[in-house]
């Protein structure tokens, strides 16, 4: 299978390429030239597989061509090493807990399946080169992203963090892993980190020196597999009898989520809507009512890791449906709440339900709480555990989240980080002394 870029003027990538490079030459987002549907047969009996093979029939349509069935297979079981359960919160509303993963969020699933990926480009090329991973973060990506590459062979990550500028427990989640993770606490801001990753991938001595390759969430091995887990959902729905009329709401910032449930749309999976949820950072909610695509400056929110003015992947949105307004808008409605509401939204959830939200998926249960129309049930994505955002979700609920163990499992670890200045001259030394 080939890739082509969203702005169309880069030459077709292989798999291979479209995932060490990241990015089109023409700066465009990959996206794979053929989309298959999946056989009538497999949504028949979806309800009796389990996610590991309902995730290898999903990832043999993209990735099967290019790689051999065994290690694809190994590939997905291995990446999906936890379970994805759904969970009834109201008779018509379910959570997708995506949060049982190494970091408690979905971004594990695309974090560990391209970490295996790359690995196996690396050991097939048998040149024993060492890649190295560059990932800037101002928190959540950078845990997902150690996690993910932890102890894959032939593979070293480097994680860039603007020092004092990320949570404790996120922090902790990429300085005390040790092994082929080594994190550089950075005397600046989060953009300084990013700046230093982007210049790092254009300094020529240093790639000469070392192979460079980024894990960014537009790369497609980190973007694709998140389409597995709807199918799961669809799955776990049907089992339950309630798969007609479902509805499913994913809690949106850089669209990279709701974007791998269109693909898995578009191969067959019979969801009736989408309703991307948005914080205050609204641009593709704008969009919908408008037509016009006008990006923001982005504003800080409590479901900070929707803080996005710019989504990346609005490109693949609009590739996908063939720049039109009115499909967009058949398959898809948006939603938008501000700070105020995502906080009476857990409070009120909890006390009326029981159930825990954490900010983000506080968006999702709301927007099908609002948006649900007579028949129809809900799915939201649960997309972090509450416990990722303790302070902020203890002070609404004027109580306490517990920890689940495997988290507080990483604030007992040591803390090891390599401090470094924010001048790229700084980091290439570091660089070019390993
Ligand atoms: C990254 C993230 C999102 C947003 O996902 P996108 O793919 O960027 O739209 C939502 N919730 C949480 C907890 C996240 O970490």
């Amino acid at each position: 299978m080939k890739y082509y870029s969203t702005n169309g003027k880069a030459p077709l990538a292989t798999l291979e390429k479209a995932v060490v490079k990241g990015l089109a030459e023409d700066k465009g987002l990959y996206m794979p030239e053929r989309i298959k549907p999946l056989p009538s047969s497999f949504f028949d009996r979806i309800q009796d597989m389990t996610f590991q093979e309902i995730a290898y029939t999903v990832a043999d349509a993209f990735f099967g061509e290019d790689i051999p069935s065994d290690t694809l297979r190994e590939i997905v079981c291995d990446t999906l090493s936890f379970d994805v359960p759904v969970v009834p919160v109201t008779e018509k509303i379910y959570s997708l807990e995506l949060f049982h993963g190494p970091t408690l969020a979905f971004k594990d699933v695309g974090a560990r399946f391209m970490a295996r990926l790359l690995g196996y480009f690396n050991k097939k090329e048998n040149n024993n080169r060492l890649v190295n991973v560059l990932v800037a973060t101002s928190g959540d990506t950078g845990s997902a992203v150690a996690n993910g590459f932890l102890g894959v062979q032939g593979i070293h990550v480097y994680v860039l963090y603007p020092k004092g500028k990320v949570s404790p427990i996120q922090e902790c989640q990429f300085t005390t892993l040790g092994q082929n993770i080594t994190a550089l606490e950075v005397d600046g801001v989060f953009d300084d980190c990013q700046a230093l990753v982007k210049n790092a991938f254009m300094d020529e001595e240093l790639n000469h020196h070392m192979k460079l390759t980024s894990a960014n969430s537009i790369n497609v091995a980190r973007f694709l597999p998140q389409s597995f887990y709807y199918f799961y959902a669809y799955a776990q729905m049907k089992k339950r009898g309630l798969a007609e009329n479902l509805v499913m709401c994913v809690p949106s910032g850089n669209f990279g989520n709701i974007c791998s449930a269109l693909f898995g749309k578009r191969m067959g999976l019979p969801v009736k809507r989408f309703i991307a949820a948005n914080n205050a950072n609204n641009v593709f909610y704008q969009y919908l009512k408008t037509g016009k695509y006008q990006p923001q400056a982005s504003v800080q929110t409590i479901a900070n890791a929707m803080d996005v003015g710019n989504p990346s992947n609005f490109a693949r949105i609009l590739d996908l449906y063939g720049n039109s307004h009115e499909a967009i808008c058949n398959d898809i409605s948006g939603a938008t709440y501000q700070d105020s509401q995502i906080e009476d939204t857990i409070r009120e959830c909890l006390n009326q339900t029981g159930y825990q939200l954490d900010p983000h998926g506080a968006c999702g249960f709301r927007a099908l709480q609002e948006g649900l129309s007579e028949g129809e049930v809900g799915v939201f994505l649960e997309t972090a555990h509450p416990a990722k955002f303790k302070d902020t979700v203890d002070s609404i609920i004027d109580g306490e989240v517990e920890i689940p163990s495997r988290l507080a499992a990483f604030m007992k670890g040591k803390k090891q980080s390599v401090q470094i200045s924010r001048e790229f001259a700084d980091f290439k030394s570091f660089l070019l002394s390993k």
